[in-house]
């Protein structure tokens, strides 16, 4: 018998993971990205760009749940959305089952992760790419927020980590452009990638944030395909406050929301930093630059 493959994750210096490969859907290298998508076992369909583990069908929920409906329940009012990043089309599909959201604007850079996540990923991403509120662009999004005049509720910045196209996407001048696009009571949410892993990656994103919103938090999730412990979502406001509202509002808000890691008490719960999170973000702010 054929000694089984393996796909290895190359985004940490000291630290790989490894998915059994079943089956290779694509090895392609795009003008922009590296992608590689392959069938697990476990995990199911399994993207990975540029070496770093995008998004498995699986467990895609517990990641594009929370980036979404924290921000768009804790807003209670939100009715435009855009989202940067998230070509695989499972983020928008989670902040399209809010009906009061009447646009979602999606600015992806690569044009062919879109393609082949309808390809590949339709499981959980039709909905989304059928529906009329969804525009999609393909651009930059640091280009498209530095220079649109649209105007959001909840921006959501479902990107690669901090390295390749990426990389713009977690800068101070980024966060301005976002500021500038927001409403009044608006929220922005990024991917913080994961502390223990990239604490450096995680302070620097924090101290950005911070040095451009009035209120920045950060919220945590566990992923089981992305190794190396809590998964960090920063919070960004000029006006609300995550903490805000309670767990009966949220309850009521969420009533009619099909989830499956989502609840208000996990959406609570996780603003509750284990504390060598809470101390890189705390040291991450206080380092004035
Ligand atoms: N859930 C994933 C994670 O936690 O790493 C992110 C998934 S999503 C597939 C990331 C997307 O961001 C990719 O499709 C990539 O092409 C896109 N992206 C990277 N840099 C970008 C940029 N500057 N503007 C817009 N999209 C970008």
């Amino acid at each position: 018998m054929s000694e089984p493959r393996w796909l290895t994750e190359t985004a940490f210096a000291n630290m790989r993971l490894s998915f059994e490969v079943t089956r290779v859907l694509r090895e392609d290298q795009t003008p922009q990205q590296r992608i590689d998508l392959i069938e697990n076992p476990l995990f199911g369909k399994v993207l990975m760009l540029d070496g770093a583990t995008q998004v498995t069908s699986a467990d895609e929920f517990i990641y594009h749940e929370m980036m979404a409906h924290v921000p768009i329940l804790a807003h209670g009012a939100a009715r435009d959305v855009l989202i940067i990043g998230g070509g695989d089309g499972g983020l928008a599909e989670e902040v399209l089952k809010h009906p009061a959201i009447t646009r979602v604007v999606q600015v992806e850079i690569d044009a062919q992760v879109v393609e082949f996540a309808r390809e590949h990923f339709a499981e959980f991403n039709a909905s989304a790419f059928t529906d009329p509120r969804l525009h999609i662009e393909i651009a930059d999004g640091a280009e498209f927020a530095a220079t649109t005049d649209q105007r959001f509720d909840v921006i959501l910045i479902d990107s690669t980590d901090p390295i390749g196209p990426g990389a713009v996407l977690f800068t101070k001048a980024f966060y301005t452009s976002l500021r500038r696009c927001l409403r009044p009571g608006g929220i922005v949410v990024t991917q913080n990638g994961i502390p223990f892993v990239q604490r450096d990656e995680f302070m620097d994103a924090m101290r950005n944030l911070a040095q451009v919103f009035q209120i920045t938090e950060c919220y945590v999730l566990a992923m089981p395909s992305y190794a190396g412990g809590h998964m960090a979502l920063g919070w960004g406001s000029v006006d609300r406050d995550p903490r805000e509202p309670d767990v009966d509002v949220l309850t009521q808000r969420s009533s009619a929301l099909a989830t499956r890691y989502y609840t208000p008490e996990v959406h609570r719960a996780a603003f509750a930093l284990p504390r060598y999170i809470l101390d890189a973000r705390i040291a991450a702010i206080a380092i004035d630059r």
